[in-house]
Order: C-alpha cells, then sequence, then structure tokens
C-alpha cells in the first residue's frame, strides 16, 4: 500500500517536515473543541476563545480552560505521535509544524516542534508576557495569578480574532521552504498559514504526502495521499522505511 517511490524519496530526503492538525489529536480521543464538541455548559469554543470574553468573564474562561485541560490531561500520544518522534531521530533535519495546542508531540518525544496555536499546558502574564508552564490539573486557583507581578495570568494560546506569532509563522515558512518531503497530516487544511505551507515546499520542489481520513482541498496538490488514520498509516511507513 505505501508506494515504493515514496519510500525511495525518504531514502534520500535531509530535510523532512510534518504538518499536522486535529485529526492526529482525535486519534488520542481529544475533541476539536469547536462545534458539538465544543459545547460546555451553554457556551461555544468561538464564544469563550477570544480576548473579548476573557476581558469580560476571565474566571468563565479559565474555568473552561480547566474543563479542557482535565479532558487532554487524560489522553496518550497515539503511535502517529510516536512514529513521528522516531523520525526526528533518523532525518539529518526533521521538524514538526503543529496546529494542535495539546503538547501531545512532545509528550510523545519530539523536540523540534513549532506550536503554530500555542499550548495550553503554557500560561503568559497579560501585564509581563512572560510564558511559564503551567500543568497543574486541576488550576490551584482560578483565574490564576503571575507570581512575580499578581497580574492575571492567560492561556498562551492563540484565540479567535488573535494573530498568530510572528516568529512562530516565520519559523514555519523556513522549514516548508527547506523540506525535501513534507507530510500533512490530520488537517483540512483550510486556516492560513497552515494551507499555504505545503505549496512552500511543492515550489522549492520538495514532495507533500498528505494523510488524512477524508480528502481536503490539498489532495489534488498532494504527491502521494494515503487515506486514513495517522497512527496506523505512519507506522506502516515507517516499518517499509526500516524494511
Ligand atoms: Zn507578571
Amino acid at each position: 500500500m505505501v508506494p515504493e517511490e515514496l519510500i525511495n524519496f525518504l531514502r534520500k530526503a535531509k530535510k523532512v517536515s510534518v504538518l499536522t492538525g486535529a485529526g492526529i489529536s482525535a486519534e488520542s480521543g481529544i475533541p476539536t473543541f469547536r462545534g458539538e464538541d465544543g459545547l460546555w455548559k451553554k457556551y461555544r469554543a468561538e464564544e469563550l476563545a477570544t480576548p473579548q470574553a476573557f476581558a469580560k468573564d476571565p474566571v468563565l474562561v479559565w474555568e473552561w480552560y480547566n474543563w479542557r485541560r482535565e479532558i487532554i490531561g487524560k489522553a496518550k500520544p497515539n503511535m502517529g505521535h510516536i512514529t513521528i518522534a522516531k523520525w526526528e531521530k533518523i532525518f539529518p533535519s526533521f521538524w514538526v509544524i503543529t496546529q494542535n495546542i495539546d503538547g501531545l508531540h512532545r509528550l510523545a518525544g519530539s523536540k523540534n516542534i513549532v506550536e503554530l496555536h500555542g499550548n495550553i499546558w503554557k500560561v503568559r502574564c497579560t501585564r509581563e508576557g512572560i510564558v511559564m508552564e503551567n500543568r497543574d490539573v486541576p488550576l490551584k486557583e482560578i483565574p490564576p495569578k503571575c507570581e512575580n507581578c499578581g497580574a492575571l495570568l492567560r492561556p498562551h494560546v492563540v484565540w479567535f480574532g488573535e494573530s498568530l506569532s510572528i516568529e512562530d509563522i516565520e519559523m514555519a515558512e523556513e522549514i516548508s521552504n527547506s523540506s525535501d518531503v513534507m507530510f500533512v497530516v490530520g488537517t483540512s487544511s483550510v486556516v492560513y498559514p497552515a494551507a499555504s505551507l505545503p505549496f512552500l515546499t511543492k515550489r522549492r520542489g520538495g514532495i507533500v504526502v498528505e494523510i488524512n481520513i477524508s480528502e481536503t482541498t490539498l489532495t489534488p496538490y498532494a504527491d502521494f495521499f494515503f487515506k486514513g488514520k495517522a497512527g496506523e498509516i505512519l507506522p506502516e511507513i515507517d516499518s517499509r522505511l526500516n524494511g
């Protein structure tokens, strides 16, 4: 099922990257927290994950994040995450660019990670801008306060209506611009900048390998498309690579 042609590309590849989205987290049992999945009490994600909602009611927003952290905290990396972490050790240059905020790539052992949308296990001081790790489940106080200055802490994630960090975007573009092979895993490939990254790889002559449970707008442009779960297809490619 894995074409020999892809294995040959991978054997020659020096720079490999993986762009991941909600699909790979879903295989670990993490809901998307959008639409019906995101309903908490009577609120939708789109009503809570905004700077306006936080300004109006930080306790409510933090209670929601506390609930999400409880769910995410129980999830474990799947074979997709584990295979990706393994590949960091076999390719000369290997990077993960993720839209996911759950931290599962790091938990699986990946180190070279660009988290485009932030990380739910990090908090940021609203006054000083300092980012700190916070893994307390449940949180010790809601809303949590900065230990340095006492100001309100916020989740270090990108909310609706907010811009992604320019450093992260530049890093992701640089990786995409130099990848010999880019895997696009479990992302619907419609949201900027993630949607544009595979095209940077293609433009420089690299190949794009898409893995998704259904076709996306990227599929017609992908050099290889695998329909199915990342947790099954990535290990299959890996075993062919070692075979
Ligand atoms: Zn502070």
